[in-house]
């Protein structure tokens, strides 16, 4: 950025020109304007020039999970710039792209074999609900082509996955006649450490039983439901998932770009269940929060019903496909995560976030406090006011993004105690302010 450049011209034209998540247009609160971030912390401008740093208790929408200008990630970066930023992937190929896409199969559930290296999340999926309608079609069964998900579940911004969002918290009444309509379980109850409800286990199999024949996919987050709503839930319902699915057909997805690379105290959250899902996406935390890639994996089933199809091949190819920059710094976050006891780090992070948010029991409007792995969410009994809640934990020198009702934080791994420690009185203090 030029040396020259004012703050509160910055912030004007933003606001004037630039969307922002979930936001209108022309913006109505005011973001805060980032000028470098190192570490767990973020360097913060003030729009009269002063200079603040936050405590990242977000992750960066929980990717950036060995924190800011990482020295490995950085070199990866610097390395694979002077060799290629980019080149297509119809036709060519690298050593990034393959090493990540090697590296992946080594790690997840054993079925899952082959890899296609999507740019975003939301394309993730896309490619997976493309992967399982096409697999039905090739092999004789074309109308399997609904998707089966429970309630309270978020697989990202982009059609398909909106069709499985949660339908209050996805506005699917906006999009009525428009949206692929699916078929939706109630969302699971209860907690992580709550044994699994007969009674919903029933209504899960009841429903794949009913559905059956035009269902190509079961599609779920397991055992965290994220953006849908920071909720847990007992790892039995994807055992139920596993044998329902096997029992009537039905081809099961696990959504693992939230809770993928050790975020829920397991490598991948399907480990709580010992299950292994047809196909599954990952994307966030594969990223080291560095440069936007995500994956599908499917196993061989998957890969040879579709390729020994009608048209026998996966028809999708994004142009930035299996960028080498982003592949990179991929795999280099991996061997970061894998080269050190990051389940040990998980488990420190945990142990702090449950000291630290216990005392949130205790105040007013307060309805559930909750913790899993690197996950610490404070439920309240109403919306949070977001501005307020936000002004409260960047006070207490915290960087937080709550929304519902929900105050939350995912911190990079590499956060000390006593860092998780101020992340907490950030939740506390946001959760007096909401
Ligand atoms: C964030 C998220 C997505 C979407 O990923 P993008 O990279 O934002 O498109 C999909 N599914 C889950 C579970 C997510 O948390």
């Amino acid at each position: 950025m030029p040396e020259s450049y004012d703050p509160a011209d910055l912030l004007k034209l933003d606001q004037e020109h630039v969307w922002h998540p979930y936001g209108p247009m022309p913006g109505r609160s005011e973001p805060l304007l980032v000028e470098s971030a190192s570490g767990v912390r973020l360097r913060v401008v003030g729009p009269d020039g002063n200079r603040t740093e936050l405590v990242d208790g977000m992750s960066s929408w929980w990717s950036a999970i060995h924190g800011y200008n990482h020295p490995v990630l950085n070199e990866a970066a610097h390395g694979q710039l002077e060799r290629m930023s980019h080149v297509m992937f119809g036709g060519l190929t690298h050593e990034p792209a393959v090493r990540l896409a090697t590296r992946l199969v080594e790690i997840t559930p054993e079925p899952l074999r082959h890899v296609f290296l999507a740019d975003s999340g939301s394309v993730s999926v896309e490619v997976a609900v493309k992967m399982c309608l096409q697999y039905w079609r090739s092999t004789g069964r074309p109308a399997k082509r609904r998707l089966l998900t429970w309630r309270g579940g978020y697989h990202g911004d982009t059609w398909q996955p909106m069709s499985v969002c949660d339908p209050d918290g996805g506005m699917h009444h906006l999009w009525s006649g428009a949206l692929p309509e699916q078929v939706f379980a109630d969302a699971p109850p209860g907690g992580y450490d709550d044994a699994p409800d007969p009674a919903y286990e029933a209504h899960l199999r009841e429903l794949i039983a009913r559905h059956a024949d035009e269902l190509a996919a079961v599609i779920v987050e397991p055992v965290v439901q994220g953006a849908g709503g920071m909720r847990f839930h007992s790892p039995g319902y994807l055992r139920v998932l596993r044998e329902a699915c096997d029992e009537h057909g039905v081809l099961l997805v696990f959504d693992e770009i939230a809770t993928g690379f050790g975020r829920t105290g397991e490598l991948f959250a399907a480990g709580h269940a010992g299950v292994a899902p047809d196909v599954m996406c990952v994307g966030k935390a594969l990223t080291g929060g560095y440069l936007t890639m995500a994956a599908t994996l499917c196993t061989s089933r998957v890969a040879e019903g579709i390729s020994e199809g009608e048209v026998p091949v996966l028809a999708h190819g994004p142009t930035f496909m299996a960028n080498p920059l982003a592949a990179s710094v991929a795999v280099a976050s991996l061997d970061v995560l894998l080269g050190q006891d990051w389940a040990a780090e998980v488990r420190r992070i945990e142990a702090g976030l449950r000291a630290g948010l216990a005392p949130a029991t205790g105040i007013a409007g307060v309805r559930d406090v909750r913790v899993l792995g690197a996950i610490g969410v404070v439920q309240l009994d109403h919306e949070v006011d977001m501005a307020a809640a936000t002004r409260a934990a960047v006070d207490a020198g915290v960087w937080l993004r709550p929304f519902r009702d929900l105050i939350y934080t995912m911190p990079p791994y590499v956060t000390g105690d006593d860092d998780v420690a101020r992340i907490c009185a950030g939740v506390l203090a946001a959760a007096q302010g909401a």
